[in-house]
C-alpha cells in the first residue's frame, strides 16, 4: 500500500461468512476510530457450506463478547469434540481426531512414549481410552466443565453464524450497501484500489478493503492480480456436493470424514439438521457417480437439492496486496477434512487488527502479515496432506497416487522423525498441537519405532498405576456426562 493518508475508512466487499466476521470484529474492538461500509448482493448469496469448526472459534466469539447459548440458539450449532476418520487407513477401519489431550504429558515428553513403553509390557489398551474428548464423543456425551474442562468447538449453520454477525455489526455502526460490485476503480498514480462502483452507480470509496468476495476474488484477484499458488498436486480433491438431511436421533458431538475411492464425505450434525457432502478429485469419480455415492449413503431425508462447488486447493499468492486483503475463500481453499476455512478467516481478521496502524500503513506490515498468514496456511496444508499421504489404501488409482505423491520437506521429517522416535515439535505457534499430529499419524498407520528413554525409567508397577489411574479418570469423568443432544436442548433452551 503506498498511499500516504492513515486508515480511516475501511471497505469489506462481500457479506458471506467472512465478510460478517471482519465486520463484526472490526466494529466491536475498533468503534469509532474507523469507518466501516460493508457491500453484499443478495443476487450472487454466499457459497452456503461450512458447518464444523475447531477450538479457537469458541476463543473468537469471546473475544467479540458473544453469549454462547445465544449464539448457539441462532445458529443451530452443536458441540464438536473432534472429527471421526472412516477408512482412511484402511477400508472398514475408523480413528478419531479429537480436540483433546490425550494422558498426561512429562516435559520432556509425550504422553505417547508412555504408552508405546507400556504397549511392550503388555498393556494392550488402546491410545484412544486415555483421552476424555474422544471417550466422551464416542458415547455422545457432553457438558461444560470446570478448570480446564473438555476442549471443543462448534457445529454451526455459517449461513445463520453471519447473519448473527451481520446484526452484531450493524448495531455496532457498520453501514450495510446492497447491491453488485460491477467495478473496482484503481488509483491512477498508486494503483491502489480506490472505490468499489455498483451497477447501481453508487461509488464507495476506501482506504483500506477486504475481499470477503468468496471463490470470485473480486478485488484482490481479479483487479490487482495478487497470484495463486496451485497446491492441486498435494490435495487432489476438486469438486464438492452438498446437501442437508433431517436429523435421524440426537446429533452425536462430532463430525465424520468418511473416505471413499475417489476422496471422501462429511456429516455434520447440527440442531436441525445434518450437513453431508461428497468430496471428491473429477479426475477418478464423474458427477452422476459422485452424486448416487453420496445419495445412497445419507442417514435421513433429503431436505436441499443438490449443490454443486468447484473448486483449486490453493492459496492466493499475497493474502495483502496494495491496499487490500483477501479473507475467506478469496485468499484460497484447502478443502474442508479438517475443518479450518473459517479458522483461517479469524486469523486474518484477528492479524489485522493486532497490526492495524495508527497512521499510513507501512510495506513492512503488509510483509509481515503475508508471512504469518502464508506460515499458518503451509502449516495446516501439512496436516492435510497426511491423512492422504500416509494411507493403507491402495484400492483405487486414487489413493494409490496418493501414496506415491511427493510430499513438503517439512512433513516428510515430521513423518519420520515420528516413525522412528515417536517425537513431535509444535513449531511457530503452528494450529495443530502434537497431540493432533500424533492422533492421525497412529490412526493413519505409522506407529514409532522407538520412544523416548524416560518412559523406561518407570517402574513396572509404577507405569501400570500411571496408566491405570488415567483411564479410570477418563472413564469416570465420561460416565457422570449427559447425553449431548440433551445437553444442548437444555443449555439453548435456558434464557
Ligand atoms: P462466500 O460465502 O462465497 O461469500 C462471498 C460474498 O461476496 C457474498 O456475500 C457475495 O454476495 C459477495 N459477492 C461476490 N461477488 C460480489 C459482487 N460482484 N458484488 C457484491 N457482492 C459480491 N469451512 C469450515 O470452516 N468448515 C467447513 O466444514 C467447511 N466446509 C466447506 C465445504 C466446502 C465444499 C466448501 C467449498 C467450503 C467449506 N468451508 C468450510 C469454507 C467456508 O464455506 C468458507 O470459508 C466460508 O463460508 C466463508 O466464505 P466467504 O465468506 O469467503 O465466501
Amino acid at each position: 500500500m503506498s498511499g500516504e493518508a492513515p486508515v480511516r475508512r475501511i471497505v469489506i466487499a462481500g457479506g458471506g461468512t467472512a465478510g460478517w466476521m471482519a465486520a463484526a470484529a472490526i466494529a466491536r474492538t475498533m468503534g469509532r476510530t474507523v469507518d466501516l461500509t460493508l457491500v453484499e448482493s443478495d443476487a450472487i448469496g454466499t457459497v452456503g457450506v461450512g458447518e464444523s469448526t475447531i477450538p479457537p472459534l469458541v476463543t473468537y466469539n469471546r473475544l467479540l463478547g458473544i453469549n454462547e447459548a445465544d449464539f448457539m440458539r441462532a445458529t443451530q450449532a452443536t458441540f464438536k469434540l473432534g472429527i471421526m476418520f472412516d477408512g482412511w487407513k484402511q477400508a472398514g477401519e475408523s480413528y478419531f481426531h479429537s480436540f483433546g489431550l490425550t494422558g498426561k504429558d512429562h516435559w520432556s515428553a509425550g504422553f505417547q512414549h508412555f504408552w508405546l513403553h507400556g504397549r511392550e509390557k503388555g498393556h494392550t489398551q488402546p491410545y484412544d481410552d486415555y483421552c476424555l474428548e474422544l471417550l466422551a464423543a464416542a458415547e455422545g456425551r457432553f457438558a461444560h466443565l470446570p478448570d480446564e474442562g473438555m476442549n471443543y468447538a462448534y457445529q454451526l449453520d455459517s449461513t445463520l453464524y453471519g447473519q448473527f454477525l451481520r446484526r452484531m455489526a450493524e448495531a455496532d455502526g457498520t453501514r450495510r450497501v446492497e447491491g453488485r460490485i460491477a467495478r473496482v476503480d484503481l488509483d491512477g498514480e498508486s494503483g491502489d484500489i480506490a472505490a468499489l462502483v455498483l451497477e447501481s452507480g453508487t461509488r464507495i470509496e476506501g482506504d483500506l478493503f477486504l475481499d470477503c468476495t468468496g471463490f470470485r476474488a473480486l478485488l484482490i484477484e481479479q483487479a490487482l492480480h495478487a497470484g495463486f499458488d496451485d497446491w492441486t498436486h498435494y490435495l487432489p480433491c476438486d469438486t464438492a456436493i452438498a446437501v442437508q438431511t433431517g436429523n435421524v436421533g440426537p446429533p452425536p458431538p462430532f463430525t465424520r470424514a468418511m473416505a471413499h475411492d475417489a476422496g471422501w464425505q462429511w456429516r455434520i450434525p447440527l440442531q436441525h439438521r445434518t450437513g453431508n457432502g461428497i468430496v471428491y478429485c473429477s479426475r477418478y469419480l464423474d458427477h452422476d457417480a459422485a452424486l448416487e455415492r453420496l445419495l445412497g449413503n445419507l442417514t435421513g431425508p433429503v431436505l436441499t437439492q443438490p449443490n454443486r462447488l468447484r473448486f483449486v486447493t490453493g492459496a492466493r499468492r499475497r493474502q495483502w496486496h496494495r491496499n487490500c486483503i483477501a479473507i475467506g475463500l478469496s485468499g484460497g481453499f484447502m478443502e474442508p477434512l479438517e475443518s479450518t476455512s473459517i479458522h483461517l478467516i479469524q486469523r486474518a481478521i484477528l492479524r489485522l487488527i493486532r497490526m492495524m496502524p495508527a497512521g499510513p500503513v507501512s510495506l513492512r506490515d503488509i510483509a509481515e502479515f503475508n508471512d504469518q498468514q502464508h506460515q499458518d496456511m503451509l502449516q495446516i496444508r501439512d496436516f492435510l496432506i497426511l491423512h492422504y499421504k500416509v494411507t493403507e489404501r491402495r484400492d483405487s488409482l486414487f489413493w494409490r497416487q496418493c501414496a506415491a505423491m511427493d510430499i513438503p520437506d517439512t512433513l516428510a521429517q515430521k513423518i519420520e522423525l515420528f516413525r522412528e522416535t515417536g517425537r513431535v515439535f509444535r513449531r511457530n505457534e503452528e494450529l495443530f498441537a502434537e497431540n493432533s499430529w500424533v492422533q492421525v499419524m497412529m490412526g493413519q498407520g505409522i506407529m514409532p519405532q522407538s520412544w523416548h528413554p524416560i518412559a523406561s525409567k518407570l517402574r513396572d508397577d509404577e507405569l501400570a498405576t500411571l496408566l491405570q489411574s488415567l483411564r479410570d479418570s477418563a472413564r469416570r469423568t465420561v460416565a457422570g456426562l449427559p447425553a449431548h443432544g440433551a445437553y444442548v436442548a437444555r443449555y439453548c433452551g435456558a434464557s
